[in-house]
């Protein structure tokens, strides 16, 4: 019998994509029962649907992500290999060109993956509801909380059921948490309710995703690759990456900032895979048999919510994953980031003494911690285009102009770039590039670069005299 001063018996999670997958097998520890509601059709097989557009596009699982996932469900790692995805060292898989050349490769252990999402989703999907206590309702709508009659506590969910026949019901609980991504309606039914909906912060930064799968060669040298392109902002704003997937396929995605989308008519896709800097992206694309139309998403900007500052907020509820915090896709953080705030939701759980009151506060000052980190690193990187607005974070230009000179010193010192991915990998803070040692290593590796871009000159510059 569990002993606690929140009760436990039943939790609903709002939304069976990533986030509430994720939160579903977290609270399944703590509560008698989790119920999950999700408004599609949630078929067996890997499928995108509806209410998740952006599954079809380029998706890459960080190291933190991957390593959480397999803390939650060891066998993951090994199901996503036999099922054909490519899980490996994100220091010798990546083939990512950046600020002027490729990145060094070297061994790190470092391990990320890439596949299609819906398999991703699927593997997740089939592990969470193998616990005996899980159930997923599919085919049923959110469509308001149920609280108390002073409206101080949330005990359940109105839905509507759709089925052979379409109907409304009243489902209750001891805890419900909003994972229904960023169209999230938790701060209007906050406001219905009369409290304040939370303040956000919206970065602009018009990004366009156009992507295609094909045919993959295994044995094509780079068939095993994960290949980027990525701009020297804002010089440049076009980004590629073309992951190797299941069933012997690629997936790609290109497209830019600003504005800067690629078209989706084949002429204008192949002549925009054609100018990224990274040239096996178009040799790629231009040799390889096509196995799907081209779809385009756009991405008008970053949104965050700050639920951890509000002053009042009702008890049995909580929110989750994109509802809190949606970043610019081209960095692959958003998984990682829901996957993390519902580990921290499963730490504040497991101290049995958390009053319920204070659950709502505790957690949305843990989730923020979990935000800052990729909304920093984001948000930064998109304040290199002059076209981005929105709250500007203080210093952000001179962090900038620092971290561009850690990107080029990832073409020269695998030190840097060590550093470097397990930042991006959010599995150390941003500060760890900035500490004495490091900065010299940057400045080094600079030099080397400035020395390099002068030889090359030099050389051509004599070519041309001859
Ligand atoms: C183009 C693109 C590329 C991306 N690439 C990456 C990547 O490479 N790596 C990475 O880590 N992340 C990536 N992301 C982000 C990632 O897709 C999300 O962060 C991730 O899906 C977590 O989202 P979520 O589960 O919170 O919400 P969502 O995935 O948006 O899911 C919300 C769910 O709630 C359901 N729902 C909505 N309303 C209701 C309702 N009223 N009642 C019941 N159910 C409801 C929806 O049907 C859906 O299933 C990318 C995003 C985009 C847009």
């Amino acid at each position: 019998m569990k002993t606690q001063t929140v009760a436990r018996r039943r939790a609903l999670v709002l939304g069976a994509s990533m986030a509430g997958l994720l939160t579903a097998r977290v609270l399944s520890e703590h509560f008698d029962q989790v119920t999950i509601l999700e408004r599609d059709t949630v078929t067996a097989e890997p499928q995108s649907r509806k209410g998740q557009p952006q599954t079809r596009h380029l998706h890459g699982l960080l190291a933190s992500g991957l390593q959480m996932l397999a803390h939650y469900f060891p066998d993951l790692p090994d199901a996503l290999t036999e099922n054909g995805a490519i899980v490996g060292d994100m220091a010798e898989k990546m083939h990512w060109h950046s600020y002027g050349g490729f990145r060094q490769r070297f061994h790190m252990g470092l391990k990320g993956a890439t596949m299609s999402r819906p398999l991703l989703e699927s593997l997740v999907r089939q592990r969470t509801l193998a616990r005996p206590n899980i159930t997923l309702r599919d085919n049923t709508a959110v469509k308001g909380l149920v609280t108390t009659t002073d409206r101080s506590k949330v005990v359940g969910v109105e839905v509507e059921s759709r089925g052979a026949s379409t109907h409304n019901e009243t489902i209750s609980a001891d805890l419900v948490v909003d994972a229904t991504g960023r169209g999230s309606r938790t701060p209007q039914w906050l406001t219905e309710l009369g409290y304040a909906a939370p303040a956000e912060s919206e970065v602009k930064v018009d990004v366009g995703y156009a992507t295609r799968l094909y045919r993959r060669d295994p044995s094509d040298p780079l068939g095993q690759d994960w290949i980027l392109s990525t701009p020297e902002a804002p010089r440049e704003s076009r980004f590629g990456g073309i992951f190797p997937i299941e069933s012997d396929r690629w997936i790609i995605s290109i497209g830019g900032w600003a504005g800067d989308h690629a078209p989706t008519d084949e002429e204008g896709f192949l002549a925009f895979a054609h100018s990224l800097p990274n040239p096996d992206i178009y040799r790629i694309i231009s040799q390889a048999e096509p196995l799907s139309k081209i779809i385009a998403y756009k991405f008008p900007a970053s949104l965050r919510r700050h639920y951890e500052q509000l002053e009042r907020f009702p008890q049995g509820l909580l929110v989750l994953g994109d509802a809190i915090s949606s970043f610019n896709p081209t960095y692959g953080q958003g998984m990682s980031s829901a996957i993390l705030q519902a580990a921290a939701l499963d730490k504040i759980l497991a101290q049995k003494s958390v009053a319920p009151e204070l659950l709502a506060r505790t957690f949305f000052k843990a989730a923020a911690a979990v935000v800052d980190t990729p909304w920093q690193l984001s948000v930064g990187e998109d304040f290199r285009f002059p076209q981005t607005t929105g709250p500007k974070p203080a210093g952000v230009d001179l962090i900038n102009r620092y971290v561009a000179a850690v990107h080029r010193a990832t073409r020269f010192d695998p030190e840097v770039g060590r550093a470097f991915l397990k930042v991006m990998n959010l599995l150390e803070p941003p500060t760890s590039l900035m500490t004495p040692g490091m900065m010299w290593r940057v400045w080094k590796a600079n030099r080397a670069n400035r020395q390099e871009s002068r030889r090359v000159t030099e050389e051509r510059a004599a070519q041309v005299a001859v």
